[in-house]
């Protein structure tokens, strides 16, 4: 602690039981870890200064951005110091006629959104947490959310990365580039690297112009299968909405719409003139396509409000619930749908899923009463089940919130050894002492 204080300054190396970086978004299901000692550097001179410590010490480094991720990724666990990179928060550069902004790990998403916004742009990426989550921290998650439907996710949007590798080397990829392809993909490789490759202490982003306006349609069903049949009618209508988010009929029980089957969420964007027109087709392609009711308010805050609070609404409904992001083809959305209540029902659990149907990515959950051991065994149980079912239906074990801990070890059941050795490899490569966030992703 003495001389990690001698590098950040007194006051910024926390003891180890500071209990906010013990945990994430991981805690409903009971994860919480130990730290030796909690660092927050000021600059990305101290973060490089304190992992080159850390690795000429054999301490393991666990990097932390808002510790809102779902996967335990911020979770110390056995030990080892927490660099916590919330004191980086500058916006370095921002030239709105360039479209192009810097801004340092530490800022947060909201903050990058509300700064790009002030000048007419858009930084597209919208997880739900947003105003804890940080820009460091969607980097290394690869963060997605709704609008990513159209816009992709975090990497389409990352033109560089200035990162702390191992043993302790402040570097710079990319930059303020549109192009360039004269390496291989470092910046692509640190995003979604959840910490285990590298710290992200600043990134480069590429910004669009804001929308002139969005307007939203809300499309009920009967059941999953009819839905899966809006959706397919959304993507042939030739309309491109910003996102096509969905509701099964345990989830829009719990968020207040008792009684139906399954719900679209659409939301398109653009110039005021063409976005009353894409919203009339996608209303007309949605009835046509035997939706029970289509619904076009003038404003679509109160819908995404709504949708916001669907996750807080279903733990709600028992106080607890293990919640998983499995995304599959887009022609599987229904299989994956009905095969979660399924699989709950065979462990006694009451489930539902919601996401981002346009990306086949579903947030399915076991509802569970907090403390009761038997239930979560169960919910794990149930959650196997499910990542098997997603690689059989073509799909992936995670979709946007990654690996973590609590997914450790299940890349293996969607890859081939050979595709999994490279992985290693690349771990072994960046970080040869394996002290970056150990027992993270890959395992
Ligand atoms: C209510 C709610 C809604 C959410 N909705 C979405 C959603 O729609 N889409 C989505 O994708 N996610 C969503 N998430 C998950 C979460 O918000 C994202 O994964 C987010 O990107 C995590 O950012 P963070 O700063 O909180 O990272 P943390 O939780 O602090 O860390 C996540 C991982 O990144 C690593 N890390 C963090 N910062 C750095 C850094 N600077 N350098 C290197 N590694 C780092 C950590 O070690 C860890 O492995 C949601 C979470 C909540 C609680």
């Amino acid at each position: 602690v003495r001389e990690l204080a001698r590098i950040v300054g007194d006051g910024y190396v926390l003891a180890g039981d500071a209990s906010a970086y013990l945990e994430d978004a991981s805690r409903a299901q009971g994860l919480r870890g130990r730290a030796d000692a909690v660092v927050l550097p000021g600059s990305p001179e101290e973060a490089a200064a304190v992992v080159a410590w850390c690795y000429d010490h054999d301490v393991a480094i666990v990097p932390r951005g808002g510790g809102t991720g779902y996967a335990g990724g911020a979770v110390p666990l056995d030990g080892g110091v927490v660099l916590s990179l919330e004191r980086l928060g500058r916006v370095r550069s921002l030239d709105p006629g360039l479209w192009r902004m810097e801004a340092e790990a530490g800022v947060t998403t909201a903050t990058v959104r509300r700064r790009a916004r002030e000048e007419g742009l858009l930084f597209p990426v919208d997880p739900g947490a947003a105003e804890s989550s940080q820009l460091g921290g969607n980097v290394a998650t690869n963060a997605g959310g709704p609008h990513c439907f159209k816009h992709g996710v975090t990497r389409a949007w990352v033109t560089g990365v200035e990162a702390v590798l191992a043993p302790g080397e402040l570097v710079r990829v990319g930059g303020p580039l549109r192009k360039d392809v004269a390496g291989y993909d470092l910046t692509g490789l640190l995003c979604g690297s959840e910490g285990t490759l590298g710290v992200v202490t600043s990134v480069w982003l590429r910004l669009i112009p804001a929308p002139e306006t969005s307007l939203p349609v809300i499309a009920s069903f009967g059941d999953a299968r009819a839905g899966q049949a809006g959706l397919e009618a959304v993507l042939a209508s030739g309309v491109v909405p910003s996102a096509i988010d969905f509701l099964d009929a345990g989830a829009l029980a719990a968020a207040g719409r008792e009684g139906a089957g399954f719900a679209l969420i659409c939301d398109v964007e653009g110039h005021a003139a063409w976005v009353e027109r894409d919203r009339d087709e996608l209303v007309h392609a949605l009835s046509d396509a035997g939706a029970l009711e289509v619904e076009a308010p003038a404003d679509g805050r109160e819908v995404w409000r709504w949708r916001e609070g669907v996750s807080i609404a279903v733990t709600a409904r028992r106080g607890g619930k293990v919640s998983e992001d499995v995304a599959v083809p887009l022609d599987r959305l229904a299989d994956a749908v009905e095969e979660t209540v399924e699989i709950g029902a065979r462990h006694r659990l009451e489930a539902c899923s919601w996401g981002h149907a346009g990306d086949g990515n579903l947030h399915s959950t076991f509802l569970l009463t907090p403390g009761d051991a038997a239930e979560l065994e169960r919910a794990e149980a149930a959650a196997e089940e499910l990542f098997a079912m997603a690689v059989r239906l073509g799909g992936t074990v995670s979709g946007e919130h990654g690996l973590g801990w609590l997914k450790r070890g299940q890349l293996a059941r969607q890859w081939p050894p050979a595709a999994l050795d490279a992985h290693r490899a690349i771990k072994r490569a960046l970080d040869p002492k394996g002290l970056l966030n150990p027992g993270k992703k890959v395992a």
